[in-house]
């Protein structure tokens, strides 16, 4: 038993953005009174031992969410210094990972549990971390659910993605989404081209094109507001379909060829 009533969990005091490369985010997490920290998807290992260093801090945990390399990159350099516990899905090809973690296994970080989601279709081992014994829910969602937009179908199908997308949709409305790039205007200059009469979206151009022009990371974005503005979790929506029934040029069968027409436009958009 907690000694914490509901609703009232410690809450993890700093979620931090690491930039690397030209747009990756690596997200570090730690607790006010602890040195220790948790990085997700580390790319490269540099930028993250600056943070680590310049914050007092040791890494105790890595969480992985697929075996792309700008996700991984960092692993070798950081188990060597930190001999941090390494979670991340199987089967796949990354070297490193002391756990192996499947749909509904749960993490623990800093006395918090964190849900694994199976997430296929950008990679075939994408998974997803989600926590929601925080306020609001926290997800760690890799390239699956962008802000505004989601990952390329590298390795599974539009059916796969589309399900995985409507798993992540399912959350709680309020839960804050990390993913792991940048992506934020390019992907809503997609959706407005796909979904021009969304009132939400332009609203939320606007807001984040303000955040950029700060300087600030768009993130984290809000299941609530994917819902609202990313066409890619409105496949179902009247405007998607008929966008989808103009690219394709006769009427969508399903919601899986309305995804697939959509994704396939924002491949060479
Ligand atoms: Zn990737």
């Amino acid at each position: 038993m907690s000694v914490f009533p509901q609703n009232c969990w410690p809450m993890i005091s700093n979620i931090h953005p690491i930039p690397a490369f030209s747009d990756n985010y690596i997200w570090a997490l730690s607790e006010a009174g602890s040195n220790q920290a948790c990085v997700v998807d580390p790319g490269d290992a540099t930028p993250v031992i600056n943070y680590l260093e310049d914050n007092e801090l040791t890494l105790s945990d890595i969480l992985i969410t697929h075996h792309h390399a700008d996700h991984t990159g960092g692993l070798r350099e950081l188990i060597a210094r930190y001999s941090p516990r390494v979670y991340g899905p199987e089967p796949s090809n990354i070297n490193g990972i002391s756990q192996f973690v499947h749909e509904g296994d749960q993490v623990e970080l800093f006395g918090h549990k964190f849900v694994v989601i199976e997430v296929p279709g950008h990679t075939l081992d994408h998974i997803a971390y989600y926590c929601d014994q925080e306020q609001p829910p926290l997800l760690f969602c890799g390239d699956t659910l962008f802000a505004g937009g989601c990952g390329r179908l590298f390795e599974g199908t539009p059916q796969l993605m589309n399900q995985s997308l409507a798993k992540l949709g399912a959350l709680k409305a309020e839960t804050s989404v990390y993913c792991t790039h940048e992506y934020t205007m390019a992907n809503l200059k997609f959706a407005q081209a796909a979904d021009p009469a969304n009132a939400v979206l332009l609203d939320r151009i606007h807001k984040e094109q303000q955040k950029r022009d700060s300087g600030v990371p768009t993130l984290p974005a809000s299941v609530q507001l994917e819902l609202d503005t990313n066409p890619f979790l409105r496949c179902h929506e009247p405007a998607l379909v008929q966008t989808a029934e103009q690219r394709l040029g006769h009427t969508p069968q399903n919601e899986v060829e309305v995804f697939a027409a959509i994704r396939g436009w924002k491949d060479n958009f």
